[in-house]
């Protein structure tokens, strides 16, 4: 199989941060209770099927609903149903399980089939894909012959998987791989073979992976369904609507691309082969506002105030941000439960001071798009903090906003239009829909200005006026929301 190159104009190449997770994978102890949302992200709420009082064992089913596009849900410990009851996730409203550990650890299988993988039809991987859980990981959900995804399955001629290590912080692939290290990846993918038999698998990882695209490529030299394809580590190189723009040959105004990470297919081997239900997650925490930069093999539904307690490098504050520092979510209420869409909590240490004579330091720990510091040329880690070490002045026309824009868009344009409120038809000239919430255009600003933001800010007028779609229903699949959008 020949690798093929792919890449994309513009983007960055964010380089030796510190605060890197390393490779190893911490289990932590099972925690004091779980609150299980019975309505995953880009689903409706599922049906519980448990009663306050009744024993559960982990992987159980709690909760299921085949009449509405939502996801069977499992209990990730082995327990009591403590209560039923509402919360507010992410500014929605679910009703949430909430479960207390008990001294069992014994696990409920995923499915009951004597057959081993390969022997099973399209139909009872369909089943076993949905009745696990795993069908509501990815960009749109696995699209099986249930309500699992608003992807039809006859609709999907490609399915991306992604793993480019291209962020600033990068969850590494050996971490996620557990003990069944390669095998998991390899059964993974030949799974999705199976369950989708009309659709190409393109497989997108960072060239640096030399060994890993190695052994795939070995692997599917005669699987002419599998193309494998090696990218530099450029941000936002792992955005769905880049990676559907950078592989050749893919009709890119087709919403039916279910894009993947490495982890969600560790989870459908998991599934199938281990008879695992989605109750667990592999999260890197990275920032030098940590300890310890490790991953942690996490039960889903854990309090965030309970898994960071005691990890942050005291006595600084730090401000935490789920899955990228550039398009993340800030966590600013930790009193959530882990959910399935996490791969990386990040730390990053506050810090609002203003540096005296900043323009004439040497700049030994920061990053910029110019050779302006030193670090440029030393090989010393860079730090990241939330200090952005200057304040907001006028457009100065550098370009950089253009050069780095993954979109090929004139952000030094479009912000301006936006920040004078004269958001129009114009700006629909100017492709402003195409903009795919990067940030990289805030991130390299020479003077500061919240380019993005205002972009932002502009597009959402636009689709309340009706002149361009709503996030999530162009051809592309855009989507404001970084939980969804980023794989
Ligand atoms: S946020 Fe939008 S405008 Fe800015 S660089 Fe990214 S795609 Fe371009
Ligand atoms: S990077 Fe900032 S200052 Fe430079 S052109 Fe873009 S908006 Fe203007």
């Amino acid at each position: 199989m020949k690798i093929k190159s792919i890449t994309f104009r513009g983007g960055y190449r964010f380089k030796r941060f510190k605060g890197q997770p390393r490779e190893e994978t911490v289990t932590l102890p099972l925690p004091d209770k779980v609150i299980l949302p019975l309505k995953r992200d880009g689903f409706e709420e599922a049906m519980p099927c448990v009663e306050v009082g009744q024993k559960v064992l982990t992987g159980q089913l709690i909760a299921r609903d085949d009449n509405s596009l939502s996801s069977p849900i499992h209990s990730s410990i082995s327990g009591m149903v403590e209560s039923v009851k509402k919360i507010t996730l992410n500014g929605v409203k679910t009703a949430a399980v909430i479960i207390k550990p008990g001294q069992s650890e014994e696990w409920a299988p995923a499915h009951n089939s004597p057959s081993a993988w390969d022997k099973m039809t399209e139909d009872e991987l369909d089943e076993i894909l949905y009745i696990s859980g795993v069908s509501s990981l990815g960009s749109n959900g696995i699209p099986t012959r249930f309500n699992s995804s608003r992807i039809g399955k006859k609709d999907v001629k490609d399915i991306i998987v992604a793993h480019t290590d291209s962020d600033v912080f990068n969850v590494s692939i050996q971490a996620l791989l557990g003990d069944a290290g390669m095998e998991s990846v390899i059964t993974g993918l030949k799974i999705l073979g199976v369950a989708f038999q009309g659709a190409r698998v393109h497989v997108v990882l960072s060239r640096n992976q030399k060994k890993i695209i190695k052994e795939l490529a070995s692997n599917f030299s005669s699987d002419q369904k599998i193309s494998v394809y090696g990218v530099k580590p450029k941000y936002p190189q792992d955005n769905r609507n880049i990676l559907i723009s950078s592989i050749p040959g893919i009709n890119t105004h087709t919403r039916n691309i279910p894009v993947f990470n490495l982890q969600d297919i560790v989870h459908i081997y998991e599934a199938v082969v281990k008879k695992k239900p989605l109750v667990e997650r592999v999260v890197a925490f990275s920032g030098s506002g940590f300890e310890q930069n490790r991953h942690y093999r996490l039960r889903l539904g854990t309090l965030l105030e309970d898994i960071l307690k005691g990890k942050t490098a005291v006595p600084k504050s730090v401000r935490f941000i789920m899955n990228s520092v550039l398009n993340g979510k800030a966590l600013d209420d930790l009193d959530r439960p882990l959910t399935e869409k996490m791969h990386q909590i990040i730390a990053v240490p506050e810090n609002h001071e203003g540096e005296l004579l900043a323009f004439a330091r040497p700049g030994m720990r920061k990053d910029s798009i110019t050779p302006v510091f030193v670090a440029s040329f030393l090989p010393f880690g860079k730090k990241l903090d939330t200090n952005i070490n200057g304040e907001e002045r006028a457009c100065i026309s550098c370009g950089f906003c253009a050069d780095v824009c993954p979109s090929r868009l004139l952000p030094q344009l479009l912000h301006r239009y936006a920040e004078r409120n004269i958001i129009n038809e114009k700006l629909v000239q100017y492709r402003i829909e195409d903009c795919v919430d990067c940030n990289l255009c805030t991130y390299v600003c020479t003077s500061k200005i919240p380019v993005a933001a205002l972009i932002k800010k502009g597009k959402e007028k636009l689709a309340a006026d009706g002149l361009i779609q709503e996030p999530g229903e162009t051809g592309s699949g855009k989507d404001s929301n970084p939980e969804k959008e980023r794989v």
